[in-house]
């Protein structure tokens, strides 16, 4: 009896620890939506069975109309045109849109539970007074009719694209602002992040029966679209045609529609079926084959490294501008080189899993989502492409420029609130990949890359933060990372350290070192003897409570911990001052030393 209590208490305590405490509001969206592709106007219905989870009352509630960013004076509009280094697609054209080529959201009307609510069009945001609260641990029901109109395309979505797909639908109909622990976060749309609620999608799109549909979730009426999953329908006889698709657990739904997609499947074995729709023409029926042919190793690369891809399926969607990733599909250009377009389908597929599963709020820490991403995506592309050159030090490159720009924010800046495009892009993508990329440094690489497997699995689908992030890593790893994450999230601290001199102590050689920075790193001496051998010391931050093991073949030796406060350290080699060749810090350049100038001494 009592080894049964026991085995039942440590799985229920296993249980908790595997599945932290975090509750979530929860949304069934049911659509109908109508296109009219010679006006690019839609009118659609919407069902949206609201569950709130919180422990609060909520008299308010709030949906996103991005398409309304796509009218002359908008906040998107103003931010873009008063911004010193504007986005190249964007600049201007907002405020140049004409009538019929703006874009357009709002709704015809809006109940809850039968009963008809106040609600108002602000901008991007809809506010909504409740008729009723929505009690702690119930759900309500909101039928709302709505319009739209599509815009040509700016940023990531609308019509007629550069490449000449006819609509990307992105960021398309109103869509719930998600409430958490931290509050609403129904930001105004400004050109940067989406943050969502986890739910299911029950969505049917009716237009011309020419067109050929790409979508989050799963198509629902294959037979009666003709879909085939090979060649593009030919629908002569109907007018219209309606496309059903299912998505579950995901907080989002885009899709695209272009007449002259074509529609290739590939299955990733023990993995999701791939489905690829573009428009073929000399270059992409080169370079689109190709892609589908290294699929099944991509993905089981990126399932096997960083935790699996938990949906049956994904498309990559030839539309948008640049590339842009959604729950189960990414919308990117299609007609770059091959290698572009391997480049973009790995970096916007990975977002699935920092963006689509985990889903920290990208808005207020953009790191743990593009930075992540970046760095899988670095990792992934070297494998592909049997490349042996360390695949981070592109996001040191970056980090160093904007150092040197003197544009560099604090990495808890809101990502709308940079003062500089160049600051959000270098301190999501570059000094976010360089988290990860420092923490096997810091860590050890395997150990690393185990914590991390634990954190995607860990925290799957609970908008982690990154006190969450910390935990995991901390726990899995042995190391206190308080000090890493505090100085180079929430600070502009630089690191700094400095061979200071070199000198014969009888018959062995003192080596003193400075930190002349104000965020401390673990550090490696890198020493290399006339005879041709070499060995590494050692000196972790007495801080991290614990130190590496993993320095690959090399010999190391641990001298001894190196407390923050004190500017300099001071150790022995125990060999004559003429055996040594060469002396080098950061030799593997994973720390971002602002001062390279003063991390080597040689022997002359
Ligand atoms: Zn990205």
């Amino acid at each position: 009896m009592k080894i049964i209590l026991t085995l039942t208490l440590l799985i229920a305590y296993t249980i908790s620890l595997a599945q932290p405490d975090r509750w979530q509001q929860h949304v069934d969206y049911t659509m109908d939506v109508n296109l009219d592709v010679d006006t690019h106007q839609y009118d659609g219905t919407q069902t949206l069975v609201y569950t709130n989870n919180s422990p609060d009352t909520l008299k308010t509630v709030y949906y996103h109309l991005y398409f309304n960013a796509f009218q002359p004076g908008s906040m998107m509009d103003e931010r873009s045109r008063n911004i010193e280094d504007p986005d190249s697609r964007v600049k201007d054209r907002i405020s140049k849109l004409t009538e019929g080529e703006q874009g357009k959201l709002y709704p015809t009307s809006l109940t809850q539970d039968g009963e008809s609510i106040k609600f108002e069009v602000v901008g991007t945001i809809l506010e909504v007074t409740l008729a009723r609260p929505i009690l702690p641990h119930s759900n309500t029901t909101f039928n709302m009719a709505f319009k739209g109109q599509v815009p040509v395309q700016i940023r990531r979505t609308g019509r007629d694209n550069k490449e000449g797909i006819d609509y990307s639908m992105a960021q398309w109909y109103p869509k719930m602002s998600e409430y958490d622990y931290a509050g609403w976060h129904a930001n105004p749309y400004v050109a940067r992040e989406f943050h969502g609620v986890w739910g299911n999608f029950d969505v049917s799109l009716t237009l011309n029966s020419r067109y050929v549909v790409g979508a989050t979730g799963i198509l629902q009426n294959p037979d009666e679209i003709g879909y085939g999953y090979a060649d593009p329908i030919k629908h002569k006889k109907k007018k219209s045609i309606t496309w059903r698709f299912k998505a579950e657990k995901v907080h989002d739904f885009v899709w695209a529609a272009d007449p002259d997609y074509v529609h290739k499947t590939v299955q990733v074995p023990d993995g999701p079926k791939m489905h690829f729709f573009y428009q073929e023409d000399s270059v992409t029926t080169e370079t689109w084959p190709q892609l589908m042919g290294i699929a099944p190793k991509m993905v089981a690369f990126m399932n096997q490294q960083f935790g699996k891809y938990p949906y049956s399926d994904f498309s990559v969607i030839q539309g948008g501008d640049g590339g842009m990733e959604y729950p189960m599909a990414t919308l990117i250009l299609g007609r770059g080189s091959y290698a572009g377009l391997m480049s973009v389908t790995i970096h916007e597929m990975f977002h699935s899993w920092y963006q689509g599963v985990l889903a920290s709020n990208e808005s207020l820490y953009p790191w743990m989502d593009e930075g992540f991403t970046t760095y899988a995506s670095n990792i992934t592309k070297a494998y592909l492409t049997n490349n042996t050159a360390d695949p981070q030090q592109r996001g040191y490159g970056g980090y160093y420029y904007l150092v040197n720009q003197n544009k560099q924010e604090p990495l808890t800046t809101h990502a709308d609130h940079y003062n500089t495009n160049l600051a959000h892009g270098i301190a999501a993508y570059s000094m976010g990949s360089m988290v990860p990329a420092m923490l096997e440094y810091i860590v050890g690489k395997e150990n690393f890359e185990k914590a991390f497997r634990v954190y995607y699995n860990t925290w799957q689908f609970k908008h982690p933060n990154p006190t969450d992030f910390r935990r995991v890593i901390e726990k899995e790893t042995g190391f206190e990372l308080e000090w890493f994450l505090n100085d180079w999230i929430g600070t502009t601290h630089r690191v700094n350290y400095a061979i200071d001199s070199v000198y014969a102590n009888g018959t062995r050689t003192k080596v003193v070192l400075t930190n002349k920075g104000t965020m401390p790193m673990p550090t490696e001496v890198y020493v290399t003897y006339n005879d041709g051998s070499s060995e590494i010391f050692y000196f972790p931050l007495r801080i991290m409570r614990n130190e590496k093991t993993e320095f690959g073949n090399i010999k190391h030796t641990l001298v001894s911990d190196w407390p923050w406060t004190n500017p300099t350290k001071t150790f022995i080699i125990e060999k004559l001052l003429g055996e040594i060749k060469s002396i080098e810090l950061n030799r593997s350049k994973r720390v971002p030393d602002i001062d390279s100038t003063n991390d080597s001494w040689q022997n002359r």
